[in-house]
């Protein structure tokens, strides 16, 4: 048998617990994947935690992404010994995700791992960088930032998305502004590449519908107030890749940025998005991730400490990336 870290019904109310397990227990998928590492997003701290409800059956292996070598496969796509990555896909809410040392999974859902990476370095990523390379080919496919050009804003900064963000675009040649709430973590984001800092209690506070124009683009995952306001400061023709709810899920704005500057909310999901979206944003992290940017803002950290950094995530304690080792 083996450890896995499962949300567990506890008198009607979900609750995290570490369990063992053996292979015929796991789902009847046609891919056993020996996993390596699984990391820690935003989202499963709110699964570990029970501050949200995100595991939507019971019981269910926790973890939205693994990193590991394929073990067995009834799949032609993929053979025994291929390195895979998995984000999202439904894992730790409808399917048993990666906090385990195997898994069996649908083939559908592997990437295959970029040359470029280790399995811990893809866990470094993580759905949370993934998402950043997400935002980052949207807002250029949208083509309002230019290398060199007008401020690009990231949100919720020292966090993991954010960090990947300002790591990714600094690489690309962008002028990078941070907006954290963490005065402490200035150093840490200059060297990731950021060159401007707004106070993130400054964006907080509701303003007017149409601000001074500031940003070009913005890379936001606080939702909220803050997105009203970063909306209401993107210049004429901008855009904003919105992917997070850090700070709330709703959104007190106006139309006014949308209709007057012709201000552009793109939406990002990482969940269900297709292959084809998934693969360039593995390739835009392959090439322009710096290996060392990726080593200063990612820890490994044991299974075991799970229950504990699951909270620090939620009260917005963790700077950059955990990694897991799901066998320690
Ligand atoms: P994270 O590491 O916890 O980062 C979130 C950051 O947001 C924190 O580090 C903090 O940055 C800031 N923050 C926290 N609480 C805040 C508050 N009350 N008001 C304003 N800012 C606050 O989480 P993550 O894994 O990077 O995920 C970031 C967000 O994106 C989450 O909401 C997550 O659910 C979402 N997400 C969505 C997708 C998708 O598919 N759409 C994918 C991945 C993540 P500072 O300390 O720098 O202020």
């Amino acid at each position: 048998t083996f450890r896995a870290l499962m949300i567990v019904d506890e008198e009607g109310k979900p609750k995290a617990a570490f369990r063992q397990l053996a292979l015929s227990e796991l789902p009847d998928h046609d891919v056993l994947v020996e996993v390596s590492y699984s990391t820690l997003n935003y989202k499963d701290g709110l699964a570990v935690s029970g501050k949200g409800r995100i595991a939507r059956r019971l019981p269910m292996v926790a973890g939205i992404d693994l990193a590991g070598t394929v073990v067995e496969s009834r799949s032609p796509e993929w053979q025994a010994g291929d390195k895979v990555v998995v984000n999202g896909w439904g894992l730790s809410e409808t399917e048993w995700g990666g906090y385990t040392r195997f898994q069996r999974l649908k083939p559908q859902w592997l990437t295959r791992l970029p040359d470029a990476f280790s399995l811990e370095q893809a866990m470094a990523i993580g759905t949370a960088g993934y998402t950043a390379a997400l935002c980052v080919d949207a807002l250029e496919d949208w083509g309002s930032i230019e290398a060199g050009g007008r401020e690009v804003l990231v949100t919720g900064a020292a966090g993991g998305v954010g960090s990947t963000a300002i790591s990714l675009l600094a690489r690309k040649g962008y002028t990078v502004t941070a907006s954290t709430g963490r005065p402490e973590s200035h150093a840490y984001l200059t060297e990731l590449g950021a060159t401007g800092f707004v106070d993130r209690a400054t964006l907080a506070e509701r303003g007017g519908a149409l601000q001074k124009e500031r940003w070009g683009g913005a890379i936001d995952s606080v939702g909220s107030t803050t997105l009203a306001n970063v909306l209401a400061q993107t210049f004429y023709g901008g855009a904003v890749a919105a992917c997070g709810l850090a700070g709330g899920m709703d959104l007190p704005g106006s139309v006014a940025p949308h209709i007057l500057r012709g201000v552009t909310l793109i939406g990002i999901d990482s969940v269900m998005a297709p292959a084809k979206k998934r693969e360039r944003a593995w390739r835009t992290l392959a090439a322009h991730l710096d290996a060392a940017h990726l080593a200063r803002i990612a820890r490994v950290e044991p299974l075991s400490d799970l229950p504990r950094l699951a909270e620090e995530i939620v009260a917005g304690k963790i700077q950059g990336r955990v990694v897991i080792d799901v066998s320690a």
